[in-house]
């Protein structure tokens, strides 16, 4: 097997052509597996690795998909977005909301706006999308135990509940951060460009 191999990952796309996630090869070449065993497939393969490909039995060589395409559409959209610290960093667009800045993901804190000791009626219902910010480790530690209006802060936005957008999935991250500079990907591109 090439060392290659490990780094070709394979994009899976909903039945319109938008992506759903980044499958790794071991991923992809199952599911290419299945998808030659059976004539009626809910799958399609759009493109394949063209360089690489792992050793079967025998000479036998197998192709790593280099796209998937479900044939049933999958709704995404009507999921709710999970409330996590990576998703709230993304909601705010890895800013801080009382000075503006960005931050890389490790700088950033979360901040309950209500402070948890007085959030009201029950403070173990504190920490939700309404109550939380982002916020760098300075104006999080200059506004301690307060309310901004108490610490003389302005919240820049108000907290909300997002609704489902690409950003919140894993493959949008992965892919403009790592993917998208390498000749090997080339293919992905029209259906990353879709309007998202
Ligand atoms: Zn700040």
């Amino acid at each position: 097997m090439k060392d290659q191999t490990t780094k070709n990952k394979c994009l899976l796309l909903n039945s319109d052509y938008s992506p759903i996630r980044i499958l790794s090869w071991k991923q992809a070449i199952i599911i290419d597996f299945k998808y030659k065993e059976n004539n009626n497939s809910p799958i399609e393969i759009l493109a394949y690795h063209e360089n690489n490909f792992i050793h079967g039995v025998g000479q036998k060589v197998f192709f790593i998909p280099s796209i998937i395409r479900i044939k049933r559409y999958f709704n995404l959209y009507n999921k709710k977005i999970n409330f996590s610290r990576k998703n709230l960093f993304i909601r705010d667009n890895f800013s801080c909301q009382y000075c503006g800045k960005g931050f890389p993901n490790n700088q950033l804190t979360y901040d309950h706006v209500v402070p948890k000791s007085r959030y009201k009626p029950d403070l173990k219902d504190s920490t939700n999308w309404t109550n939380i910010v982002t916020s760098c480790r300075h104006c999080n530690a200059r506004k301690g135990d307060k309310t901004p209006q108490e610490a003389g802060m302005r919240l820049l936005t108000k907290p909300y509940i997002p609704n489902y957008e690409n950003k919140y999935l894993s493959w949008h991250t992965e892919l403009h951060t790592i993917y998208m500079d390498d000749p090997s990907y080339e293919v992905w591109k029209p259906f990353i460009k879709k309007p998202i």
